[in-house]
């Protein structure tokens, strides 16, 4: 079966995992946490996260992180080639 189908922002309103408005905007804020809270719990957040690196920017909320957050890991990963998130 497809990670995919096994995520549980599936039975959430989509709308949670792209926030609105500025990273440090209110809502946003809310939001993201609301999300990642959603993500801690799915049973697939490491394959989440490891496609939402792989497939390069893409916005919202995917495997427990922020497209400002997984830009982080990537760049870490560039300076670090052997560190990769499946290593983790
Ligand atoms: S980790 Fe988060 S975004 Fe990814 S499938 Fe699970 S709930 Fe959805």
């Amino acid at each position: 079966m497809d990670w995919r189908a096994q995520g549980l922002c599936l039975r959430e309103d989509p709308d949670l995992f792209f926030p609105v408005g500025g990273i440090n905007s209110g809502l946003a804020v809310l939001q993201t946490d609301e999300a990642k809270a959603v993500c801690r719990r799915c049973p697939v957040t490491r394959q989440c996260l490891a496609w939402a690196i792989d497939v390069g920017p893409v916005e919202g909320i995917w495997g427990c992180t922020t497209e400002g957050e997984r830009r982080a890991m990537r760049q870490r990963s560039a300076r670090e080639p052997a560190a990769t998130v499946n290593a983790a």
